[in-house]
Parts: C-alpha cells; sequence; structure tokens
C-alpha cells in the first residue's frame, strides 16, 4: 500500500514525496486534472449554501441546472435522468428498469443479454451481467437470468445475427447491457460501431431494451462525448459515472428515453421504480459535474483531446512494430498494448510492470499482458512523452 497524500493536475505526490504520473485518470474520473481550481471554486461555494438534502419530495438548483447541462449534450433521445450513487448502481437501476419495463406492461421477460468479458459493477445485478467470471465466483448461484454474447467483429458478425434472429423468437429477454466500443476492465477491448449497430437494431426490433453502460466511456474517452455518439441507433438507457463528477465527489445518472419513462409514469404506485440511495444527487456532486460538463464542451478541452488522439496514433505506429508487442489499439484518448506473453490477469509480470512504472514516476496499471493508458485530458506533452518512454522501458523487461 503506498500512502497518497496530494495530488495536482496530472501528478499524485506520497508520503516520501516522490511524484508519479497518473495516466489511468484514478480508474477514468479526473479527466480534468486532479484538484481542477475552476471546479473546486464551484463546489467551495456550493458548500457553503447547501451541502446535502433528501432528493425525495425535494429537489434543488444543482440537480436542475446538471439536468439541463447533460440533457442537452447526451444522444438526443434521452429525455429523463434517475439519480444514484455509483457506477454499479447506475447499471443496476438500468437492469431494473428494463425488467420492471415489461412488467408494467404486463409482459414475463427475465433474462438479460450481455457481452462475454464485459464489465457492469459489483452489485448482484451488475455483477450478473459483467462477464469476468475471477471476481464472482462464490455469488454465481444467486445471479439473475443472463446470456452472453461475443462482442461483434467482422469474422462473428453473420453468425452472431443469426443466432440472434433465432434466439428473440423467443420472447423473454427485456434488455442487452454492453459497454459501447471500449471493454474497460477487459483490458480496453475494442470492438467496431457497425458491429454494435447491427445488434442494437435486431434487439430493438424485437423490443429489448438496450442500455449502454458509458461509465467508463462517457464524457470525452472515445473523442466524442459519449461511445454512442459514433453510433446511429441510440440505446434506450445509458448509464453514467466516473467522469461525471469529474473525479471529485461520486456519484450517477441513469438516463432514459420518454418511452422507459412512461412505462413507470402513473397514479398506480406499484408501477414507479423504487430505487433511492441517501446521497443521491448530492447538491456538491451535482455542481462538480455542471463545472465538469462546462470544462469538456471548452475549446481547450477538446483541442486537447484532438492532441491526445494524434500523439497516441504516432506512439501506436512506432510501437506496434516493436518485436515484444503483439497487437495494439485506440479508440479516442484511450490507448492499449497486448505484450507476446501468456496472459495472467494478476501474474508476475504484471507486478513487475507496475513497479517498473512507479519507479519511472508513471502510474499505469497493467491487466494480464495489456498495458493502456487513458490519461487526463491536461496531461502536457511532456508528461505523455514520459509515459510513452516508460512503456518502451518496459517492452525491455519482457
Ligand atoms: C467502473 C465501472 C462500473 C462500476 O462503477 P463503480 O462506481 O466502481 O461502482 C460499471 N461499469 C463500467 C463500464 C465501469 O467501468
Amino acid at each position: 500500500m503506498l500512502g497518497i497524500i496530494r495530488a495536482k493536475g496530472c501528478i499524485l505526490y506520497d508520503e516520501d514525496g516522490r511524484e508519479y504520473i497518473d495516466g489511468i485518470s484514478s480508474w477514468y474520473t479526473c479527466m480534468y486534472g486532479h484538484c481542477n481550481d475552476y471546479i473546486l471554486s464551484h463546489v467551495k461555494k456550493q458548500m457553503s449554501e447547501l451541502d446535502q438534502v433528501v432528493f425525495s419530495g425535494f429537489t434543488h438548483q444543482p440537480a436542475v441546472e446538471l439536468s439541463e447541462a447533460l440533457i442537452k449534450i447526451l444522444p438526443e433521445n434521452q429525455q429523463k435522468l434517475f439519480f444514484s450513487d455509483n457506477g454499479s448502481t447506475a447499471t443496476e437501476i438500468g437492469i431494473k428498469m428494463a425488467l420492471q419495463y415489461h412488467f408494467n406492461h404486463g409482459h414475463k421477460r427475465n433474462v438479460l443479454l450481455a457481452f462475454e468479458e464485459g464489465f457492469h459493477g459489483d452489485t448482484f445485478g451488475a455483477m450478473s451481467v459483467s462477464g469476468l467470471s475471477v471476481y464472482n465466483g462464490p455469488f454465481e448461484d444467486f445471479f439473475i437470468d443472463v446470456e452472453r454474447i461475443p462482442v461483434p467483429n467482422s469474422d462473428n458478425i453473420q453468425a452472431l445475427l443469426a443466432h440472434l434472429k433465432t434466439r428473440l423468437q423467443t420472447e423473454d429477454i427485456a434488455g442487452f447491457i454492453y459497454e459501447p466500443l471500449v471493454q474497460g476492465a477487459a483490458a480496453m477491448k475494442m470492438h467496431s460501431a457497425s458491429g454494435l449497430e447491427q445488434i442494437l437494431g435486431l434487439m430493438q426490433e424485437h423490443q429489448v431494451l438496450t442500455i449502454a453502460d458509458e461509465v467508463m466511456t462517457g464524457f470525452g474517452k472515445t473523442g466524442k462525448h459519449f461511445a454512442s455518439d459514433y453510433l446511429r441507433i441510440k440505446p434506450d438507457i445509458i448509464c453514467l459515472s466516473k467522469a461525471l463528477t469529474a473525479g471529485l465527489m461520486p456519484m450517477a445518472i441513469t438516463t432514459c428515453t420518454m418511452q422507459v419513462y412512461n412505462a413507470f409514469y402513473s397514479d398506480e404506485i406499484a408501477k414507479g421504480l423504487f430505487h433511492g440511495h441517501t446521497y443521491t444527487a448530492n447538491p456538491l456532486a451535482c455542481t462538480a459535474a455542471i463545472a465538469g460538463i462546462s470544462l469538456l464542451q471548452s475549446d481547450e478541452i477538446q483541442k486537447n483531446i484532438k492532441r491526445i488522439i494524434t500523439s497516441h496514433q504516432n506512439f501506436e505506429k512506432e510501437i506496434k512494430k516493436h518485436p515484444k508487442v503483439l497487437a495494439t489499439r485506440q479508440c479516442g484518448i484511450i490507448f492499449a498494448l497486448d505484450l507476446k506473453t501468456k496472459t495472467e490477469r494478476y501474474g508476475s509480470l504484471r507486478d513487475k510492470l507496475f513497479k517498473h512504472f512507479m519507479d519511472n514516476g508513471i502510474f499505469l496499471r497493467p491487466l494480464g499482458n495489456t498495458i493502456y493508458i487513458l490519461a487526463p485530458y491536461v496531461i502536457s506533452q511532456d508528461e505523455m512523452e514520459k509515459i510513452y518512454s516508460g512503456i518502451r522501458s518496459a517492452l525491455n523487461l519482457v
């Protein structure tokens, strides 16, 4: 365990005075840099006005303002927001929405579809749909009913669509949950928008609600505000957290279409979606989120995103020829490379690489044989070059 005492911009400072470049944005959260002055100033002001209030029967200005700002940048079919407080509950609520949507319509649909190797969080519904079973062994007997499909690629897409066409004849599938374009916990595995789009099209034809888990991909990481912006077919439900609050406070939002919302809007109390957490829509978290969204839309951040993309593309061209590199991939500001070694998610190679990076003042978290970068948008080119050179020297350890 390493004690971190301070963070500013892209740098973490430990208790012995050492510095580390935060190459994974503290799990994809602090995209505008740690302790960002603009965000802090807004949150400090909010802190002395309204710290916390029950979000049941009450509302407040930061929640209203955030809703308006978010709806402006979300895919245009997303009209209603459901607040909660972390990424797992964002997906849990998405799953509950999909199941209850059909229930409220008087249909029995009890199965969910999900991608192999997906990760959606650590609560029970979220664990059930997550395909990375290393985490979930002791709990599998208690899961909800989930069927898995592989992520689409040009080799399997026709077979996959054929399978789904047959499978969807039995009308028991309530929803399909997926990480659009990039599967974070599966070591930044990427798939193309066109395959996913065809799957979503089929789901829509069969009234299967589509749930985009954008907890990781949301707020600019893929180069657009949301990964779903790359797809012509928009999801029914979107799950957001992580960079939503710019790394300052935990919060989450599950968004949906009017059609989904209308299935719950009724005088019958049992038609409502009962899910409320104590810190739901915390005013300070909402304030951080409003400030974050305004930074995301700024010219400065958009320019930084473009710079990082170009920088990654150049690095990719160089590094993919390295004899130790098996494969490279990049989507927006996310870059990943696989090493030519056997894959052990938490093996000794991973530990050796981690130590190498930390010794060089770089915080990266290799997964199995994959090294990936997901740095804050405010990273300087010098800092990025330091990460690249840390990766170059790491390849000599393999
Ligand atoms: C991190 C993550 C979650 C879970 O979010 P927590 O806030 O850690 O509960 C869910 N889905 C995806 C895609 C994630 O990356």
